[in-house]
């Protein structure tokens, strides 16, 4: 099997400067593509992952901008644009939660989730969209226009009370996908999800760091493991490469088994 098949490839990730992001930068680089490393906070852990992608002697740059604001994602992809000529790989893996009861959540709080978490979306894979189809299929780069995929999460199906602003971001993801898979399948641009279940980042910090915590997570995760940056770095990497070419339109859950409704494993 070919151990770089995204050579020649320049792919952006958003929120790349830690967690799943950082996992998705580092797994795209080792396949041999080159990686806009985006991040809004934490230059200096930008530039440390920068620096170590590009010891597998492939490209790597950190860009600077807030996926929810429309200048400044344009002003990315136009960087972006100036220093590679055009992206292959977009993932949109920026997002936050902002948790709070509905009855108290502020629309500050809704407003921080949905414009991270799903207008942070449409807008990256906008700009994104219109370079792909600016310069059409790249053979023999690629066999696809360009590649698009979300990451969203197992809140995209399963119900989260206390997350309200979250879990419509993620549901809200699910359809933009599908809906964005429709409209690009002509420019040969595929559109897909990986949906991770519970991952060790800071995200979710107090859900693993203390023993009873991480206790009550695994009672979760039929799997019984908690799962790490690069379980979700290598899935995105084989969905950007010709490897998945026939997969469009799909989520592609990576949990552990925590969408088999665990609860029901002894008859419910
Ligand atoms: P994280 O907090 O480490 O990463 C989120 C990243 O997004 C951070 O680097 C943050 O700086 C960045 N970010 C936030 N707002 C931004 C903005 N406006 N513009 C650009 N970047 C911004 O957490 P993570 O767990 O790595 O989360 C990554 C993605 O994975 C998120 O979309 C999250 O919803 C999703 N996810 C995580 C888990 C999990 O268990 N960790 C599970 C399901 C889905």
């Amino acid at each position: 099997m070919d151990d770089q098949p995204l050579k020649g490839q320049k792919a952006l990730v958003t929120g790349a400067s830690s967690g799943i992001g950082e996992g998705v930068a580092r797994a795209l680089g080792a396949a041999g593509a080159a990686v806009v490393v985006n991040y809004v906070a934490k230059p200096e852990a930008a530039a440390k992952i920068v620096e170590e992608i590009r010891g597998n002697g492939v490209d790597a740059v950190a860009i600077r901008g807030d996926v929810s604001k429309e200048l400044e994602v344009e002003a990315m992809f136009a960087e972006m644009e100036r220093t590679w000529g055009g992206i292959d790989i977009l993932v949109n893996n920026a997002g936050l939660q902002r948790d709070a009861p509905v009855t108290e959540m502020t629309l500050e709080q809704w407003n921080t989730v949905l414009g991270v978490n799903l207008t942070g979306v449409f807008l990256c894979s906008r700009a994104a969209a219109r370079s792909m189809i600016r310069r059409g299929t790249r053979h023999p780069i690629s066999r696809a226009a360009g590649k698009i995929i979300c990451i969203s999460s197992v809140h995209e199906v399963i119900p989260w009370a206390g997350h309200v602003n979250y879990a419509a971001s993620k549901g809200g993801v699910g359809m933009f996908m599908k809906s964005l898979a429709q409209e690009l399948a002509p420019h040969r641009i595929r559109v897909n999800s990986v949906a991770p279940g519970a991952i060790m980042t800071p995200i979710n910090r107090e859900a693993w760091d203390t023993p009873g915590a991480l206790e009550k997570l695994l009672k979760l995760i039929p799997y019984g493991r908690i799962g790490l940056p690069e379980d979700i770095g290598k899935v995105v990497a084989f969905l950007a490469s010709d490897a998945a070419d026939y997969i469009h339109g799909q989520t592609i859950y990576v949990d552990g088994g925590m969408t088999l409704y665990p609860e029901f494993a002894h008859g419910g």
